[in-house]
Formats: C-alpha cells, sequence, structure tokens
C-alpha cells in the first residue's frame, strides 16, 4: 500500500538526542512547550477570484492571533505529495514539518476557512500532556453513533513523537487520488452514519481508522469539547452581537468561541454546500469580529460587524507608555477583550 515516505521506527529516542545537543532550538520556550500553526491552501488562484481576498483576511487573522501568544506559523502553498493532493494534503505536510523541526513539541493544523475568533483564549496545553492527538469531536457521536462529523480535522494538534508519524502512517492509504480514494470512499460511507457518496476525505478515514483500532489508539487522542478547538460556523455567526453584550473574550466556548470554522462554504473553489453569499457574509463578520480584538489594541474598532471602515475609540495621548499594559490582551485578557 501507499506511503507517505521510509519507515521512522526511533523517533523518539532520535529527537530526544537531537534536543539534547541543539540546546539553542528548545522545546520548550519560557516554560511552553513550542507551537507551529500550519495552514494553507492550493497552489492555484481561486475558482472565484473574490476567495484570494478571504484567504489574505483568514491568513491576516491568524498571523495575529499566532503573534499574540508566540506561535509560529507556517503557510503552504505547494502539494508536497501528488497523490495526497486536496484536503489529504496536510497529512505529508504535518510529517515533514514534524522532521524538520524537532524543537517543535505541537504541531497545529488549522484549515483556511477556519478563523481564531477569540483572540485571549489560549489552548491549556498542560490539560494534554498525556496525550498526543488533540482533535474537536463527541465521543458519543464517534464511538455511539459513528457519525462521519464525530471529529473535526479542520482544527487539530500532534505532538512530536513517534506515535504521531505511526499515526499518519496508518491514516494515509485512503489517501491516494484515483481508484484508491473512490474505493475507499465506499467503504467510509457503508459504514459512517450521515456520510454522503463521494470519495474517501481525511476526516472520515481518521474517524474510520478509530473506531476500527481503537485500542491500539484512543488512550493517546484527546476528545475536546469544553471549548471551540473548532467551532461550526451556522450555529456562531449569527449570535456575536449576543455575545459581545453579555460576555468577553477567553472563554473559547458557546459564550465566546475560540475558533469559527465555515465547513461546507468554499469561497475559494466553484461550489459549496451553502449560497456563496451568505458564506462570504458571514466570514466577513467572523472576520472584523476577531479583527475587532486586535484592533482595540490600538485604539480602533470596525464600524459594525460587516463593515471594513473603523473608527476611533480612544483619545491619542502625549503618554503612550502610560497606558500601553493597559490594552495589552496578553497581560490583561479581559479587560483586553
Ligand atoms: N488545502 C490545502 N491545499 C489544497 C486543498 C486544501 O492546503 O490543495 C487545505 C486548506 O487549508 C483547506 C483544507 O485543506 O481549508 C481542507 O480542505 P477542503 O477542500 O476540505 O476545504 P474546506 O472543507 O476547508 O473548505
Ligand atoms: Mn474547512
Amino acid at each position: 500500500t501507499y506511503t507517505l515516505g521510509p519507515k521512522i521506527a526511533n523517533w523518539d529516542a532520535e529527537r530526544k538526542d537531537w534536543l539534547r545537543s541543539n540546546p539553542d532550538f528548545p522545546s520548550l520556550v519560557n516554560g511552553k512547550p513550542r507551537v507551529l500553526l500550519v495552514t494553507g491552501s492550493p497552489p492555484k488562484p481561486c475558482d472565484n477570484p473574490i476567495g484570494d481576498h478571504y484567504l489574505l483576511k483568514v491568513i491576516k487573522n491568524k498571523i495575529d492571533y499566532c503573534r499574540l501568544h508566540g506561535i509560529e506559523i507556517v503557510y503552504n502553498l505547494a502539494h508536497l505529495d501528488k497523490e495526497l493532493a486536496g484536503y489529504w494534503a496536510k497529512l505529508p505536510l504535518i510529517r515533514r514539518l514534524m522532521l524538520s523541526h524537532p524543537e517543535v513539541e505541537w504541531i497545529w493544523w488549522m484549515d483556511s476557512d477556519a478563523l481564531f475568533t477569540d483572540m485571549v483564549f489560549e489552548i491549556p496545553l498542560s490539560k494534554y500532556d498525556s496525550h498526543n492527538l488533540v482533535i474537536h469531536g463527541y465521543p458519543d457521536l464517534l464511538f455511539d453513533q459513528k457519525s462521519w462529523i464525530a471529529l473535526n480535522t479542520g482544527s487539530f494538534l500532534f505532538r512530536n513523537c513517534q506515535w504521531s508519524l505511526d499515526l499518519l502512517d496508518a491514516w494515509a492509504p485512503m489517501g491516494p487520488k484515483g481508484p484508491i480514494r473512490e474505493e475507499a470512499g465506499k467503504i467510509l460511507t457503508a459504514n459512517l452514519k450521515g456520510r454522503p457518496a463521494f470519495e474517501a476525505d481525511d476526516q472520515s478515514a481518521l474517524i474510520y481508522l478509530l473506531l476500527s483500532q481503537k485500542d491500539q489508539w484512543m488512550e493517546k487522542v484527546y476528545v475536546e469539547n469544553s471549548y471551540y478547538l473548532h467551532g461550526y460556523w451556522a450555529g456562531l455567526v449569527d449570535r456575536y452581537e449576543e455575545m459581545i453584550e453579555k460576555y468577553h473574550p477567553g472563554l473559547g466556548d458557546e459564550r465566546w468561541p475560540f475558533v469559527t470554522h465555515f465547513v461546507g462554504c468554499k469561497p475559494c473553489g466553484s461550489y459549496g454546500d451553502y449560497p456563496v453569499e451568505r458564506c462570504l457574509s458571514s466570514m466577513e463578520r467572523a472576520f472584523n469580529f476577531a479583527d475587532n480584538q486586535v484592533l482595540k489594541l490600538y485604539g480602533f474598532r470596525h464600524r459594525g460587524l460587516l463593515s471594513p471602515k473603523i473608527k476611533r475609540i480612544r483619545n491619542e495621548t502625549a503618554a503612550p507608555l502610560e497606558f500601553v499594559d493597559q490594552y495589552d490582551i496578553r497581560r490583561h485578557p479581559v479587560q483586553g477583550g
């Protein structure tokens, strides 16, 4: 069967040695594990040109979040393995980055169509000390219903370790484009509740793997739903005004969602499950909702959640340093919102 590359068998020990002999590249920085956020989009321009503008907005949103929280970022535009084009492209990419960046402790994949909507919330990494994969989902949907939306592969974290390389190896074989992906799609549709008939996708394949080899993998998988590591946009974007009225950033859950993911919207492609106008205006709202949290640091906000125009919210001062820490969300999470 298909493989992602030469079998690597001793990564944990080799990485540990490497870290010991490269103290300038520590996997812990200021006591926090080093995190690399990885995202990307297809190599060519969008079919729908407005899609490229939204790709720019969503990468700006990710750069803002990562800058504020000391997370490194990779944007990929290439297909590292042409067999794994499309949504499968994340697998060879994650593997490549683990091997090329042994200093990174966690690789965090985030889809291009997912935005940070809580600029204050931070992933509680210490909670996952004994886990290697952190993914948003619901155990009952996974194990009782075998639902194809039990987990979401739009935003998840992998620890840089042998276990993760092994999981990627076990996950990849349904991915190769053409007859393999087509045939695998039939198996997935036959076995997963609610799955329409189409070629194998990375999300269904992961769910199927974890269901069929539960004992081998689940001990190290953290199925997270106490905050929105992934949040389905349709239930969130119309509630932003209500959230602003009642709550504040830093909560990360349904009160102030950490991530808003535009599942089923394809602003870069030519077709999707929702009308493109609804997708674009909802993405605009999510972007501005998040951008207001960033602009607040600098004394501005958008005129409305659908407006690219901004207005001043504080007067300029001749003594900026007197106030500088008051507006820094890294120091005052709640007031910063
Ligand atoms: N992706 C990529 N290169 C591609 C196709 C997709 O990097 O050629 C990434 C992109 O970030 C996208 C994610 O893979 O958001 C999932 O792909 P999919 O086609 O499922 O898009 P989505 O469902 O997120 O619109
Ligand atoms: Mn997506």
